[in-house]
């Protein structure tokens, strides 16, 4: 049995049993992340335990970058023209790693009202980071993103 918390969101996902699914990408899953305090905040799950980038193929490397800027996409879509200055200003794409060793990207889209545009998300309280949509709320997003992200997504060959 698996301690790591990312491959327990994968094997959720794989059972269709996750509520903030947003894709079932090549490479990874992508679900809405716990902290909504950016609207459409996104990660992407490798689809297995892998603790370091350089440890996948270089063309894996770049495939999941793909699936990243894909996602990015998505929310900038969904999110166009939300807002009283817009959609998101900045997409910050950050893969750390620090608190679970399983490679994931965070895709956080910084909106015209972000408080801090010019710094990373991670200082903020840990209210601010999880914002204060509700779980309603949260799962009508992750539907609407996974509709914006099957349109981008090419069919299977
Ligand atoms: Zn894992």
């Amino acid at each position: 049995m698996t301690t790591c918390p990312l491959c327990l969101v994968c094997d959720r996902c794989e059972r269709g049993e996750h509520p903030l699914l947003v894709g079932a990408l090549r490479h990874a899953f992508v679900v809405l992340g716990d902290n909504q305090g950016c609207p459409g905040w996104c990660v992407l799950v490798l689809r297995r335990h892998v603790e370091h980038l350089d440890e996948l193929s270089l063309d894996a490397q770049r495939e999941l970058f793909g699936e990243a800027a894909l996602v990015a996409r998505a929310v900038r879509r969904v999110f166009a023209g939300a807002g009283a200055g817009g959609g998101p200003v900045r997409i910050n794409y950050e893969c750390l790693g620090n608190q679970v060793g399983h490679v994931h990207w965070h895709i956080i889209p910084r909106h015209a009202d972000d408080p801090t545009p010019r710094e990373a998300v991670w200082g903020w309280p840990a209210a601010r980071l999880r914002g204060e949509m509700s779980e309603g709320e949260r799962r009508a997003l992750a539907q609407r993103l996974a509709l914006e992200l099957r349109t981008l997504t090419p069919p299977p060959a």
